[in-house]
């Protein structure tokens, strides 16, 4: 099995230098975020996404946790992000770390080959919170567990590149997720 936990470790590839140096807050520093599609691409995919699950919401319960999961700007990724921004980091959001490969991480710092990803309790199977519906059950075992596969695939992907990986569930404490990632790039950086 690949990932033998839930934080996977690419060899260290990184230089130690102005990379993804924490800078000094700055007015507005909240807007700061590098998005890398345009906001027509996001919408036109949002809309894709939205129809594509639509067909598949056969209880109102099954629906609203549906509308109720996007599957970027999670509240989870939000709180994340705002803590490492707060800290003084920059990354980027919901971007592709490898040029030849269309997988996107959530957040990601370039420089330092670090992706990392909030992952939904329901959309990728959390043992503690991952709840299977009973309607259509085959269609959501398949899609989760896909997820899952997908999951590890991308570890896989971006480990074989030098990336390290790290993955944090929705329902971990941000802070605690975010300091964790602050001492790991903090450590990269050599101070
Ligand atoms: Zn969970």
């Amino acid at each position: 099995m690949f990932a033998v936990s839930r934080e996977v470790s690419g060899p260290l590839t990184f230089d130690g230098k102005h990379q993804d140096r924490p800078v000094k807050r700055a007015k507005g520093a909240r807007n700061c975020e590098r998005r890398s599609w345009s906001l027509s691409l996001l919408v036109g995919r949002m809309q894709r996404k939205r129809s594509a699950r639509k067909q598949f919401a056969s209880s109102p319960a099954v629906r609203r946790r549906m509308q109720a999961t996007p599957r970027r700007d999670t509240p989870a990724e939000m709180r994340v992000r705002r803590a490492l921004h707060a800290m003084g980091f920059r990354y980027s959001v919901d971007a592709k770390p490898l040029a030849h490969s269309r997988r996107r991480a959530d957040i990601v710092f370039r420089r330092a080959r670090i992706a990392v990803f909030i992952d939904g309790c329901f959309w990728h199977g959390c043992p503690q919170h991952g709840t299977w519906p009973r309607t259509n059950a085959d269609w959501w075992r398949d899609k989760i567990v896909g997820n899952q596969k997908r999951d590890l695939d991308t570890d896989r992907e971006l480990a074989e590149e030098g990336w390290r990986v790290f993955r944090f569930w929705e329902h971990q404490d941000p802070l605690v997720a975010a300091r964790r990632m602050a001492a790991v790039l903090r450590r990269l950086r050599g101070y």
